[in-house]
């Protein structure tokens, strides 16, 4: 059986989500009980059955998925296939085109701590949420650093004896046995915690002196979002549980114990990703993403908007970064 098929019938067999699978919760930014609406959202990615609510804090602003997907049942709606595997069974020949783009996202990373940090072979660097641990491959190969990732699902390749370290679990629950890093780095990683402003704080104990977290998530007082409004890919239902709008994101961070030393309105993740991605989901209504048949259109439409990059640099598209230090 194809993979696509495989796929699609475990969207098909999954059932919609039942209320006992959902709990209530505070915001997490200031544990106020009061919200409003925010948005009604779909699995628009894999097309999988129910409807995720979420709300805006009436009092600090922040968005979040309430009532929540438990952590138990979380599991279900991460798909393993990765477009690198897809990639590589049906669409080999797109694999100079698609390595290109997916280094471009480790570049564009690199080039954000940079401006903030010189990593060197003394340097430790940890990635939380690290997937396919990509960024700590570049990280060691680069610069030699001690490079360590968590995540909560087992996806990144066995590593090689002088590779980066990979550990499978819950942030909060790692023991480092008092080690301390360099480098906190989070990619896409907030919006799917279950407690953020717990992880803030645990980054904050685990930096060095002059150490530095980098924060990168989706922007909810954007244009992409007011363009595709419940579509709206940053939304990524029920993955993400925290909307962050700018002042929200920012206030959650200086909560935690950090200054900020810089903010981004763009990051690593080309904002082009949510233009198409929106796009195909207000066509698709709902029947979830197929990827083995958005990877060509992704791509030529990729090549197609380069030269509007620099202008979305400019533009508040959906992305936004924060480098920060603990406060002293
Ligand atoms: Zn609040």
């Amino acid at each position: 059986m194809s993979r696509r098929h495989r796929a699609g019938r475990a969207a098909a067999e999954l059932q919609p989500p039942t209320p006992e699978m959902f709990e209530p919760v505070r915001c997490y930014g200031c544990g106020a009980a009061d919200a409003v609406p925010l948005a009604t959202a779909r699995d628009d990615f894999t097309g999988k059955p129910g409807r995720f609510s979420y709300v805006r804090c009436t009092r600090c602003g922040l968005g979040y998925q309430n009532p929540r997907l438990k952590l138990e049942h979380i599991a279900g709606y991460y798909d393993d296939d990765t477009v690198a595997e897809r990639v590589e069974a049906g669409w080999r020949w797109l694999l100079p085109a698609y390595r290109w783009a997916v280094e471009g996202i480790e570049r564009k990373r690199l080039a954000i701590v940079r401006r903030h940090l010189a990593l060197d072979d003394g340097s430790a660097v940890l990635d939380v949420g690290c997937g396919a641990g990509r960024f700590l491959r570049v990280v060691r190969r680069t610069s030699g650093a001690a490079a360590t990732g968590v995540d909560f699902k087992d996806r990144a390749a066995p590593s090689s004896p002088d590779g980066p370290e990979f550990r499978q679990g819950l942030f909060c629950e790692q023991d480092f046995a008092g080690r301390t890093f360099d480098l906190i780095t989070m990619w896409h990683y907030l919006e799917h915690d279950y407690d953020p402003a717990r992880s803030l704080a645990r980054a904050r104990e685990l930096l060095g002196p002059g150490g530095v977290l980098v924060v990168e998530v989706p922007r909810l007082d954007s244009l992409t979002r007011w363009l595709f409004r419940d579509r709206w890919p940053g939304l990524q239902a029920p993955q993400h549980l925290t909307l962050f709008t700018r002042a929200s994101l920012l206030a959650l961070i200086r909560r935690a114990g950090f200054e900020v030393v810089e903010y981004r309105a763009c990051g690593s993740l080309p904002a082009y990703f949510y233009f198409f991605t929106g796009v195909a989901f207000l066509w698709l209504g709902g029947r979830g993403l197929n990827l083995d048949r958005a990877i060509l259109p992704y791509f030529v439409g990729q090549l197609l908007a380069l030269p509007l990059r620099p202008l979305g640099r400019r533009l508040n598209l959906g992305i936004q970064t924060v480098v920060c230090r603990p406060r002293a």
